[in-house]
């Protein structure tokens, strides 16, 4: 059926099929016409990730519509204030357009910082604020002068670029802020993690890590965010940087202003997991802290290990396309796939730069399809024509694979369920597992079709309702729950997350499986 459906000639060298030619893939061009690209606005850039500082008043300049780009389905979680879950817009209308919309803005910041008494105020131009020409800054400099609560411009108009570029906005509202406390630094060593987003309460769990190899967190930016923590940001001795795209500028600004360097992490996967906290300890250069970090890391593997077993078993040899924001994610996903017995077939990205794709390649297998900045029909046909069981990716994508009668695991903003982690790897797991290998994809037209060509998904033994299992699901015993190896053996690497400095009894029970 997909067949049919070419690929628009201006978008073939941005799709590359590994090991077909020479790597070369075109990215970080504007979309191209007349291709439904699933990428966002600049204004939505922004506001993905400053909307986590939860203490902060946010305003949207601009007609409502801009403002229903629905914030409050995110899962960004806080401890405290919820302030940044409410949306307020100027809600701009014709007359505002003809006559400017300064004075609309002005009243409602007052009125806002009046009522909520923010921490600080980010006020974000859409579209028409870029044609109108209001001048944001000065209004902000006025509103900042009359209440004393600092109000930041985004400069963000929706069609200034893509989502990309509201991300090099957000950085300059934020780096607005990191410096403007005087409070002395924290004792001992300290880091500011950026760019987690805390989506169900994903951060807590990373900070929890931190503190327990001995590490302060001097603030999150911008998940569970909090103004005081990021004036005070410049104190930390490192910045540890997730979601390529969206931080790092800011990191690149206080290496800048600040000295202080930074480490490129994911929290996704054991084997990116465990990288990410021996990558902080190797920094600090604290023996004390790497014997806490690799005991986390092994007791915290033996954990998860038996329960994600069981769920590769049922996953071996499935197939999977990943689509995701930032390529680092891609990445992570891909080797967590494999970590499931999942292959990924399709991987792409809406915002990758050359470096991204050149890693994404060498991580994918012969015969993957790398798209950047794809569009519905092109997903659609190479999900298809690969044979994909499993589409990862965001509330774009879900339509996608719904109609298309393949699962779906949501790994975007949206989600209300911790990935992130050693326990969020078995919630990934549970997730993939449960939509997989539903029996209700062998219903869909797409494999009734294909019936004649014998599938490898089992219909149906009885799943529970919690963790999705077979109820009949062998259970096979990790050994190194009875039997711990010494801390920082790197006699043997894990079989699963290949890294040298843990649980060498999981080798040996991988080897045996095999
Ligand atoms: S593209 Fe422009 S009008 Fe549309 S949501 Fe973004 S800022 Fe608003």
């Amino acid at each position: 059926m997909r067949e049919a459906i070419d690929i628009l000639d201006a978008r073939r060298r941005q799709v590359h099929t590994k090991g077909a030619q020479p790597f070369q893939l075109d990215c970080e061009k504007h979309s191209v016409a007349g291709s439904v690209s699933q990428r966002a606005c600049v204004f939505c850039g922004s506001r993905v990730v400053l909307y986590p500082i939860t203490d902060a008043l946010h305003l949207v300049h601009g007609p409502i519509g801009c403002a229903a780009y629905t914030w409050d389905i995110r899962g960004a979680q806080s401890s405290g204030s919820q302030l940044h879950r409410m949306s307020f817009s100027t809600d701009l209308r014709e007359k505002d357009v003809i006559y400017g919309g300064e004075k609309k803005c002005e009243t409602a910041l007052i009125e806002l910082i009046g009522r909520y008494r923010p921490k600080a105020a980010f006020v974000y131009a859409t579209c028409i604020v870029g044609l109108i020409g209001d001048d944001l800054e000065a209004v902000c400099r006025r509103v900042t002068a009359q209440t004393g609560v600092e109000t930041i411009p985004v400069h963000s108009e929706g069609f200034a670029g893509s989502k990309k570029d509201g991300y090099t906005a957000a950085c300059a509202a934020l780096d607005r802020l990191v410096g403007s406390s005087e409070s002395p630094p924290p004792d001992g060593p300290s880091i500011n993690i950026l760019g987690d987003f805390n989506i169900a309460g994903e951060t807590w769990v990373i900070r929890d890590y931190y503190e327990r190899m001995g590490v302060n967190v001097i603030s999150t930016i911008t998940g569970d965010g909090r103004v005081d923590d990021i004036r005070r940001a410049h104190h930390a001795q490192l910045n540890v940087v997730q979601c390529s795209g969206s931080m790092k500028g800011l990191a690149r600004l206080m290496k800048q202003k600040y000295d202080i360097p930074f480490v490129h992490v994911s929290y996704f996967g054991l084997e990116d997991v465990s990288k990410a906290l021996y990558d902080v300890a190797e920094t600090f250069n604290d023996p004390a802290m790497m014997q806490r970090t690799k005991r986390l890391v092994r007791d915290e593997i033996s954990a998860v290990m038996p329960r994600l077993r069981r769920y590769r078993d049922a996953l071996q040899g499935k197939k999977a396309a990943v689509y995701t924001g930032g390529a680092f994610k891609a990445f992570s996903l891909v080797r967590s796939l494999r970590t499931l017995g999942v292959q990924t077939v399709i991987a792409g990205s809406q915002t990758g730069n050359p470096q991204d794709y050149q890693q994404l390649e060498s991580l994918c297998d012969d015969g993957t399809v790398l798209l950047d900045d794809t569009n519905p029909l092109e997903l659609a046909k190479f999900i298809d024509q690969t044979g994909a069981d499993l589409l990862i990716g965001g509330v774009k994508e879900r339509p996608i694979a719904y109609k298309l009668g393949v699962a779906f695991c949501d790994h975007n903003h949206e989600r209300k369920r911790c990935l992130a982690g050693y326990e969020g790897m078995v919630n990934f797991a549970n997730e993939v597992y449960s939509s997989v290998c539903s029996p209700v994809w062998s219903l869909s037209p797409r494999k009734q079709h294909a019936s004649s060509v014998k599938r490898s998904i089992a219909p149906g033994p009885l799943v529970t309702a919690d963790a999705g299992l077979p109820l009949n699901a062998k259970v096979p015993q990790c050994p190194t729950a009875a039997t711990a190896p010494s801390p920082g053996s790197d006699s043997q690497a894990c079989g699963v997350c290949q890294l040298k400095a843990h649980c060498s009894g999981l080798a040996a029970q991988e080897t045996e499986t095999a």
